[in-house]
């Protein structure tokens, strides 16, 4: 079953290095083995749906059906690896301190990010302490 945790994150300005960082929470959803089987093999269903519309595109077929089959099981097979994913959050800027939206990332334990009032280019890490153990 996906468990559903709040991470806190450490953000770091990636334009100006000096700034004390802030801190920021996210949502980040963990799926377990059956769950992410499940996951795969929606993903394996709706891009060999795709496979097989593309039989019918005249000529253009010739390249798409072999490459939305491979590229079926390579995506599924990405889905099957994933383990957690972020789901967003909020967090403080540590250039003009005010709360900005953190959007939602494959990548639950490292994300980049803009701030939404004076777009700094920001980096949150994951403070490990919070982690799981990875299975
Ligand atoms: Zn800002």
């Amino acid at each position: 079953m996906a468990t559903r945790s709040e991470a806190t994150m450490t953000i770091h300005s990636r334009d100006n290095r000096e700034l004390p960082p802030t801190q920021g929470k996210i949502i980040r959803v963990i799926w377990d083995k059956a769950e992410r089987t499940r996951n795969a093999l929606r993903t394996l269903g709706t891009w060999l749906t795709f496979t097989f519309a593309a039989v019918f595109i005249p000529i253009l077929h010739w390249v798409l059906v072999p490459t939305l089959f491979v590229a079926s099981f390579v995506l599924a097979l990405d889905k099957l690896n994933e383990t957690m994913r972020s789901e967003g959050g909020t967090g403080e800027c540590p250039k003009c301190h005010q709360t900005f939206k953190v959007q939602a990332s494959k990548w639950a334990t490292r994300v980049t990010n803009n701030c939404d009032h004076c777009h700094e280019d920001l980096e949150l890490t994951s403070n490990y302490s919070d982690y799981p153990a990875s299975e």
